[in-house]
């Protein structure tokens, strides 16, 4: 492992290397960005940078070994315990934190969902960050940067992680997971830009969406359907209960790809679309979507803007019919 396995994220690893170099690496870092796509792994592979004992980063000193394995005592990992993180998983860190370290030269501590501190957890936990020791890093996780406090937000060094091109995720499962080309490429088209989204979908989620191409092209064929209808068709929930932002990103993907066929002409779009003004517009939309997306807002923003601006009637039913229903990782 080092910074150059890690995939897509070049802003990221170049800043972090020039902080670490330059001895300016905040205290308190936030690596934000969808899941999937490299935060945890970069956690870990500055918390060796940080502790390695020699200076080849194919390393195999006793502190690189002990981190792989996540078995560094000075390296810990945070992670809700249910729903929140809670004070007494925070009590203990806060102590330990105040400690010189153990082996190492520097205690790391990765916090994973730090969406889900809540004000009662960061009470506690605030002064440490606005002046921790100096052998103590703290990096927090999260795909939901609106959701972290604003006061754990503003006394942490912000880190954007992107979503990977779907390029990049064929080639990562080919090179590294040992898929096969075509297998490697069904996975990408369907992974919303997430390496880990592409490892973990199952059949159901390919019918799916094969189902909804189907669909779609069929009810396109007998006329009649409002760009809202097809934004809510798209956005529509199979048997699944909780949507995220890869989902989101992949469902809008899919929606982009047929709505640029459509401009092409290789794909019959429904009669409201027959203008290049609204197919160009929605296209617009979309667009705009996936940036929202980018810039890692809740995925309930993004379905709103969506479904408010796109279409002159009035959408509430559709609103009511699609956003209702779901509940938001
Ligand atoms: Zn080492």
């Amino acid at each position: 492992m080092a910074f150059e396995d890690i995939a897509g994220q070049d802003p990221v690893v170049k800043r972090l290397r020039v902080a670490t170099e330059k001895d300016h690496l905040p205290s308190g870092l936030i690596f934000y960005g969808i899941d999937g796509v490299g935060k945890k792994k970069t956690a870990y592979e500055l918390a060796r940078s940080l502790n390695c004992l020699g200076a080849d980063p194919s390393c195999s000193c006793d502190s690189c070994v002990k981190i792989a394995h996540e078995s560094h005592p000075d390296v810990l990992f945070i992670e809700p315990d249910g729903q929140y993180i809670k004070v007494d998983q925070v009590e203990p860190l806060i102590e330990h934190a105040m400690l010189r370290p153990f082996e190492g030269k520097k205690r790391i501590y990765i916090i994973d969902r730090a969406e889900c501190i809540r004000e009662e957890t960061a009470s506690r936990f605030l002064k440490t960050l606005e002046e921790p020791p100096l052998f103590a890093h703290f990096i927090l996780l999260t795909a939901g940067l609106p959701s972290v406090l604003p006061t754990i937000r503003s006394r942490c060094g912000l880190f954007h992680f992107s979503e990977l091109t779907p390029l990049m995720v064929e080639k990562l499962l080919v090179d590294r997971f040992d898929f096969g080309s075509d297998e490697a490429r069904r996975r990408a088209a369907l992974s919303g830009g997430s390496l880990g989204r592409s490892l973990s979908l199952e059949e159901q989620d390919f019918a799916y969406y094969a189902e909804t191409s189907a669909w779609l092209d069929r009810s396109l064929l007998m006329g009649e359907m409002t760009p809202g209808e097809l934004v809510a068709m798209i956005l529509k929930e199979g048997t699944k209960t909780k949507i995220d932002l890869p989902d989101l990103q992949s469902r809008i993907d899919l929606m982009m790809e047929m709505v640029h066929d459509g401009m092409m002409g290789t794909r019959k779009l429904p009669g409201h679309f027959s203008g290049i003004t609204e197919t160009f517009d929605l296209y617009i939309r979309l667009l705009q979507a996936r940036a929202l997306i980018s810039g890692n807002v809740a995925p309930e923003m993004v379905l709103e803007e969506l479904l408010i601006h796109s279409d002159k009637e009035p959408l509430g039913k559709w609103t009511e019919t699609f956003i209702r229903p779901l509940s938001w990782a």
